[in-house]
């Protein structure tokens, strides 16, 4: 039987998967983009519908549909495959079930947890009654499964343990807790979420990967248990790879060009039901400053960042709130991203606002959100209007740190000229103590800009530069090779190019471990608009160097033992074969 990724694959064009994350532009017969995978300004990712793959010449990225959604999303394989099967229309249920491992039975216990969660929901009229007072209506419940834990020890473990799970498992999962960590005794574990809201978090392909629960039981005074609680990170679940809400909010933030981060779930669940679906929250998660988490996986932020740049934080309008927004916007500047925030009256968070008033008006919030650095400079000069020393100060040690941040000089520029206005400040005052805060703490941008791979430069030792001809003349062979239009002469090359390399030209290439695809792309896209003639040309002089070359090397090996005769006739041979060559008597056939 035709396996789903053969069936996914002839569905779905790689174009349309890559164009469904970020805008293709096409050049020629190429298809381009900015790398979703790293910080460039000028295109260097390429897509090839023919090869039905990708490759990126920045940071050599590439593969099929299947490792741009993983590396995209975050995802591990079964994850990318789910969604493209969905994508694909594909039925992943009509295939046999390979093997499992321990993160399928991870995901298989939390999917079981949730239901269980669910069905507890429905079955406790409380518990529902408080959810429908914050303003939630039965959609949204169950958009975002919804659940309850009831006010007992043992009640999932019970279940779960019923349905087939072992105790290592649900204890794998972090859904239940050991009384005492030495403790070996599985009859000595209790449910770790009692007598909470369960608001399940998922990848991006919507599995359960954790639980965030909202305790719902009696104040206790001091014995009351922490009104939040989440899961602890397991095999499937890092706080810094993912957000709340994520996989129902990244269609609409592509789409929209902005995304809304705000803290709470009822936050964003009562966003989404109002429809702004491209809000995602914090809660249960962790943000971080880096695209990549410490496991090499695109962070949570990241994911936003490489769906849309601009981004909305939309927090409490308290204390508290005000210094979340501040750490959250550091980290998206960090990441290059422009950051707004909404402002809200102290003591209001966006659920509340949104169930006080309606759509319009939180469109209205969104709308006049200020770019952050406009947002603390109206809060400082409101606070303290009759105190103009005060003020410079605080623009020196609060404002000033963003401009930092910012990734473009234009925006510096732009942010330095309203500062000026806004506060009556010089821009030269301002100018000079943005130097003397850069040499204290701006962070050195390492450029990745990328250089012609091609031209090998002058002062490159032998062995680099017989790399790169080689490299050059590998991904040439097989570009043409998949022309099926110069074999003949393609046979001869690769003849004459094994007797330089001393092996064939497969062995070659396992031996070396490289990856011909990869130089097929480099090539393609330095000669697809060159003419035939100019392509051919140039393959006989790099062979011709490379002749050249591996004849220079043996000459050099012998230099040491010239002193014997046999040697010293056959380096004579090699010189005038050299010489030969450069003056044109050169023949591949
Ligand atoms: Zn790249």
């Amino acid at each position: 039987m035709n396996s789903p990724v053969n069936q996914i694959k002839e569905r779905l064009t790689i174009e349309e998967v890559v164009s469904s994350y970020i805008p293709l532009v096409k050049v020629g017969n190429t298809l381009k983009a900015k790398c979703p995978f790293h910080n460039e300004k000028t295109p260097s990712f390429f897509v090839s519908n023919e090869r039905k793959s990708y490759y990126c010449f920045g940071c050599s990225k590439g593969g099929d549909i299947f490792s741009f959604v993983e590396e995209f999303e975050g995802l591990d394989f079964k994850g990318a495959l789910k969604l493209l099967a969905e994508k694909a229309n594909i039925n992943l249920n009509d295939f046999q079930v390979e093997n499992t491992d321990e993160k399928d039975n991870l995901f298989k216990v939390m999917e079981e947890a949730t239901r269980f969660f669910e069905k507890n929901l429905s079955l406790n009229p409380e518990a529902l009654k408080y959810l429908k007072s914050r303003g939630l209506e039965e959609n949204t419940i169950s958009e975002f499964r919804l659940g309850f834990a009831k006010d007992e020890w043992r009640d999932l473990v019970t279940y779960l343990v019923g349905k087939g799970f072992s105790h290592e498992i649900i204890l794998r999962a972090g859904l239940i807790k050991k009384k005492d960590e030495n403790e070996k005794n599985y009859d000595r574990t209790y449910d770790r979420f009692r007598f909470r809201i369960m608001f399940p978090i998922m990848d991006s392909s919507s599995r359960v990967i954790a639980f965030s629960g909202r305790y719902l039981g009696p104040d206790k005074g001091e014995m009351t248990p922490a009104k939040y609680l989440n899961s602890p990170e397991t095999p499937i679940f890092s706080k810094s790879e993912v957000l709340y809400g994520l996989h129902k909010a990244k269609d609409s933030i592509r789409k929209n060009n902005f995304s809304i981060l705000v803290e709470g779930q009822m936050d964003l669940l009562l966003s989404h039901q109002i429809g702004f679906k491209n809000t995602v929250a914090t809660s249960g998660t962790a943000m971080t400053g880096e695209v990549l988490t410490k496991d090499k996986n695109v962070s949570n932020l990241g994911l936003v960042r490489r769906l849309s740049p601009n981004i909305i934080i939309a927090f409490d309008g308290d204390k508290a709130g005000l210094s979340a927004t501040e750490r959250a916007s550091k980290i998206a500047l960090n990441l290059g991203m422009d950051v707004k925030i909404t402002k809200l009256q102290e003591g209001i968070d966006p659920a509340d606002f949104i169930k006080e008033y309606d759509k319009e008006e939180w469109k209205k919030v969104i709308k006049n959100s200020k770019h952050i650095i406009e947002f603390i400079l109206n809060n400082i000069l409101d606070e303290f209007k009759s105190d103009p020393r005060k003020i410079g100060k605080l623009i020196r040690e609060k404002v000033l740190p963003y401009v930092l941040l910012l990734q473009s000089g234009i925006d510096m520029n732009f942010f330095l000229r309203l500062i000026s206005e806004k506060s009556g400040i010089s821009i030269d005052a301002l100018t000079q103590d943005l130097d003397t805060l850069s040499l204290e703490q701006k962070n050195n941008f390492k450029n990745n800009e990328t250089v012609n791979p091609f031209i090998p430069s002058k002062e490159e030792n032998l062995e680099d530069r017989e790399r790169k001809i080689l490299n050059y003349l590998i991904g040439m062979i097989f570009w043409q090779k998949e022309k099926d239009e110069h074999n003949n002469e393609l046979i001869k090359i690769i003849k004459y190019l094994e007797t330089i390399l001393n092996q064939d030209l497969y062995t070659f290439l396992l031996n070396n471990k490289i990856n011909k695809e990869e130089l097929v792309f480099k090539t393609e896209e330095f000669y697809s608009n060159k003419e035939e003639g100019f392509v051919w040309g140039d393959l006989t002089d790099m062979l011709k160097e490379l002749k050249i070359l591996s004849l220079s090397k043996k000459a050099k090996d012998m230099e040491n033992d010239l002193n014997n005769i046999d040697v010293f006739k056959e380096f004579n041979l090699i010189k005038i074969q050299i010489e030969d060559i450069k003056n044109g008597r050169f023949n591949f056939e």
